[in-house]
Parts: C-alpha cells; structure tokens; sequence
C-alpha cells in the first residue's frame, strides 16, 4: 500500500517517510490516521456552523466531546497506536458524533 506521512521529525530524510514509517507505522494506519484528521475537522465545521438546536435535533451531540476530540487527535501522534481497527473505529464514531 502507497504511503505519504511527514507528521513527525523523523521523518525519512526530512521529506516524508513514503514506503513504511521510520516509526513502524504502515501505510494503512497512515491513511486511516489522515482520514480520521479530515472528519475531525469536518465535525468541527458542522459544530461551529450548524446552530446548537440543529445539531441536538439530529443527535449530533457527544456526551463528553472536548475529551472525544482530544483522545482522537491524540491517538495521531507518533508513536501512539498503530492499530488499524482503532482508527477504523475511531472513524466511524467521529462521523456519527
Ligand atoms: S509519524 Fe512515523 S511515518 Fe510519519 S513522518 Fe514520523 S516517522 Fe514517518
């Protein structure tokens, strides 16, 4: 599976790390950790644009979000986890959200 991370500085050569991580993550997590980036940031769009009534009309409200969005963006760093089914999952709760 192609890959392209440059999330961290260690980085293969200071470019991006394009075959495996110099940390030991796969192409598949580092796609999978880029497209959970991309719903957090689409979640966070939807709450600052859609009025608080919206949101709770279509249940878009988490019980505790700050610790959701946190635990999400922190799951990212390097060297954190590397678990496919963790950020399949991770995913799918982000969009649901
Ligand atoms: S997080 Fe891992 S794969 Fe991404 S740039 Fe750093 S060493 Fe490379």
């Amino acid at each position: 599976m192609s890959m392209f991370c440059y999330q961290c500085q260690e980085t293969l050569g200071n470019k991006g790390c394009t075959v495996n991580g110099v940390c030991g993550k796969k192409g598949d997590v580092a796609n999978l950790q880029d497209l959970l980036l991309y719903s957090i940031k689409g979640l966070m769009i939807w709450r600052k644009d859609v009025p608080l009534e919206v949101r709770k009309k279509y249940h878009q409200e988490c019980s505790q979000f700050d610790e959701f969005i946190v635990a999400k963006l922190f799951s990212t760093i390097t060297n954190t986890n590397f678990s496919r089914e963790y950020f399949e999952e991770a995913i799918l709760a982000t969009l649901y959200c």
